[in-house]
């Protein structure tokens, strides 16, 4: 019934594998183009190649957007329950590890792509791979142009001396490329974002988006470490590698307002800190300094007591050791690195017997322990973020179709629309909720 209707499918990433899965199974003429040399590149990477696919937990209130949280509605219609369903039936079981996250069983992220490969194989769908796609013109139907990686063969005589490069098919391609037009009757915009451009998503789906009248919000670097002020707090290098549980609070370094916390484990490193308290917060920091709010974090290192109790626990502590110096009563306490920066922020020698340490510094040192203030610099650069915040504006796409509402016939899904999720697998669920939101729109 569908063989007429011809869907280009920009991006054969995540969402776009999903959909061209599920609209080549009712029958839809798909066509997957992607600009590099093999799909799902990033999706190889996730989970530390294992693939966090997605989280059980999956609610609306771990995704952000800056203008329509679109997935309050779209995750009721298209749950986890439901993505999992698609992944058995392409061969992929799902196990659940700690706080909901749920991978493949294999644990590694290539069975899904694989899995993809296979399904897509069998139904005969196409991929144009090494194909750029520059613009998108509606006329009658849509017209695609893109620029396609031209074989050694065919590009012989003008691409002499050249050193070609290998494409996925073992075929040698050049840097030459050839300008397609290609004619479609729908198009799905599945580009991603801007993180890890390596992968393919290098943000040219933006600009395809901006060009047919669609808003960008400003795309920002989420789900990544923090760069922090290293003349506020000159130990980063030095506490390198050195990881707690802590309750992270993000705060307005001028008003005192609370902008998020998180309780995770907590990582120093050589330019600031990260870890997964820090990745959750770290989408709030880029938007509240494109905000030009000035930001500090401030760290409890003891979250699971109130300052009294860590007060009394501290106290007792010296009491029945009070031949211990003050550093090996802390070393029962924190991590190892950490004690010194402490001490020395707090005033007090580190050989000093625990018995002769005053109340002054004890509470210092309390001070310090329930309440580190870090200066925040800035997220950390593009190429080491997860995901990208910010995109396409979700005003201007219909809420339950994702079609656009500046085009006729134009999909969105996936990270291209400015909705991001938390860590945990929780941004793969929304690619896959939105590919089944815009299949099943289409074929309805
Ligand atoms: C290191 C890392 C680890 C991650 N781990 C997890 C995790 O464990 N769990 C989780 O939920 N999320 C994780 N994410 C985030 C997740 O991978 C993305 O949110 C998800 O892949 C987005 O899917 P997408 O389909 O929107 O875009 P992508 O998967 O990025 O796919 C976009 C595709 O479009 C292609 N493309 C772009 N522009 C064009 C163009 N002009 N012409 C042709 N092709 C184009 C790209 O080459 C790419 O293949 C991780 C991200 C990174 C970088």
């Amino acid at each position: 019934m569908n063989h007429n209707t011809r869907i280009a499918i920009i991006g054969g990433g995540a969402s776009g594998l999903m959909t061209a899965v599920l609209l080549a199974r009712q029958g839809f003429s798909v066509t997957i183009i992607e600009q590099k040399d093999k799909i799902g590149k990033k999706l190889l990477t996730t989970g530390n190649g294992r693939c966090n696919i997605s989280n059980r937990l999956a609610e609306s209130r771990h995704y952000f957007s800056r203008t329509d949280n679109l997935m309050a509605y779209l995750l009721s219609e298209f749950p986890v329950t439901k993505a999992l369903a698609f992944f058995e039936s392409i061969g992929i079981t799902v196990k659940e590890l700690e706080k909901g996250k749920l991978y493949p069983y294999s644990l590694e992220a290539k069975s899904v792509v694989k899995a993809f490969l296979y399904e897509l194989e069998y139904l005969g769908v196409p991929v144009l791979y090494q194909t750029k796609v520059t613009k998108l013109e509606k006329r009658e139907k849509w017209l695609v142009k893109a620029e396609q990686k031209v074989e050694e063969a065919e590009s012989k005589g003008v691409n002499e001396g050249r050193n070609p490069k290998t494409a996925k098919d073992g075929k040698k391609t050049s840097d030459k490329t050839k300008s397609l037009s290609l004619s479609f009757d729908q198009v799905i915009l599945c580009s991603g974002g801007m993180s890890y451009a390596v992968s393919g998503s290098d943000g040219s789906g933006y600009e395809l988006a901006r060009k047919l009248g669609h808003t960008i919000i400003k795309p920002m670097p989420a789900i990544v470490q923090l760069v922090m002020n290293e003349k506020q707090f000159p130990y980063y290098k030095h506490l390198s590698g050195t990881k707690t549980e802590a309750r992270v609070r993000l705060l307005d370094k001028t008003s005192k307002q609370i902008i998020r916390q998180e309780e995770e484990e907590f990582l120093f490193t050589s330019y600031g800190v990260s870890g997964p308290a820090v990745l959750l917060l770290s989408t709030n920091v880029a938007y509240a300094q494109a905000n030009h709010q000035k930001l500090e974090l401030s760290v409890n290192f003891f979250p699971e007591k109130t300052k009294e109790e860590l007060a009394e626990f501290l106290l007792d502590k010296i009491e029945k050791v009070p031949h211990f110096t003050i550093e090996q009563i802390m070393e029962m306490m924190v991590p190892n690195r950490l004690i010194g920066v402490l001490l020395k922020l707090a005033q007090i020698e580190s050989a000093k017997p625990a018995e002769e340490v005053r109340m002054p510094e004890l509470k210092r040192l309390l001070d310090l322990l329930t309440d580190l203030r870090l200066e925040v610099v800035s997220a950390y650069q593009w190429q080491q973020a997860q995901v990208t915040a910010g995109g396409v504006s979700c005003l201007e796409v219909c809420p339950k179709t994702l079609e656009s509402r500046k085009a006729k016939g134009l999909y969105l899904a996936g990270e291209v629309l400015d909705i991001d999720g938390d860590c945990g697998g929780f941004n793969l669920q929304w690619a896959w909720t939105s590919a089944m939101a815009v299949a099943k729109a289409i074929c309805q």
